[in-house]
């Protein structure tokens, strides 16, 4: 049931003020708070590609058009529900403060300077990709910046990407610019603005403090609200201006 009519129904039966003051378990959009948090079980098109529909047909396109210009666009990561994604921060917070000493501060810190805390991803949403260029013979880590810039493996696939990506409906989310703040650059990956931004739009209207502190993944005891205000500033809202 959407949020505003639920209030709406409640004071008509006089139900209001016996709610509680924060109520944030439904989103006023088409979109389930479960889905927008990438815990719903939503339909993925495409083998080895993973995104919803609309997604998938303009990726399907952009890839044919990019064969056609020489190069041979590679899925990396997609759709990663939020499983996976606090999957991926335990094993980089047991690491940061096991392996590498690190305080608990400090090691949220690391980690959310490239991965996002579980429950805030953009790719839970089914309309995210990180890519590269299959072709080239490339060695470790192919999602590093320096192997997308001049000189590198796939400068020429990025020239393409910026040219071409958002005739697609494909745009760079985590620009390179230097007064950005939050996520740190990434060439990489790129966002379906056509579904993402009424996404985003339908997770601004979440109480996404609230909805953390039901959460009890390794290391969220260390949030407080003053971090998380800022991580959703930054991290969340400070992206390409086209995708607001
Ligand atoms: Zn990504």
């Amino acid at each position: 049931m959407k949020r505003r009519n639920f209030i709406k129904k409640a004071s008509i039966t006089g139900l209001a003020c016996t709610l509680p003051p924060v109520f944030p378990l439904y989103s006023d959009d088409e979109y389930s708070v479960d889905e927008l948090m990438g815990k719903a079980d939503i339909e993925l098109f495409g083998k080895g590609i993973n995104l919803r529909k609309e997604a998938f047909e303009a990726f399907q396109k952009m890839k044919k058009a990019a064969y056609a210009d020489g190069f041979d666009i590679k899925m990396v990561s997609s759709y990663r529900d939020f499983y996976r994604q606090e999957a991926i921060w335990e094993r980089k917070y047991l690491r940061f403060t096991e392996d590498d000493g690190m305080e608990p501060l400090e090691a949220i810190d690391k980690i959310i300077e490239y991965s996002t805390i579980p429950g805030t991803s953009r790719h839970h949403w089914g309309t995210d990709i990180d890519i590269i260029d299959g072709y080239p013979k490339v060695s470790g880590d192919v999602l590093v910046p320096e192997k997308f810039e001049t000189g590198g493996p796939f400068a020429d696939f990025k020239l393409w990407l910026d040219e071409n990506s958002e005739k697609f409906g494909y745009y760079l989310v985590y620009t390179d610019e230097p007064k950005r703040r939050g996520f740190k650059y990434e060439p990489w990956h790129y966002s379906y603005a056509p579904i993402s931004i009424p996404m985003l739009t339908a997770y601004r209207k979440l109480n996404i403090l609230r909805l953390l502190q039901y959460e009890e993944f390794l290391g969220c005891e260390h949030f407080t609200s003053g971090f998380l205000r800022t991580y959703i500033q930054d991290n969340i809202l400070d992206i390409n201006q086209a995708l607001l």
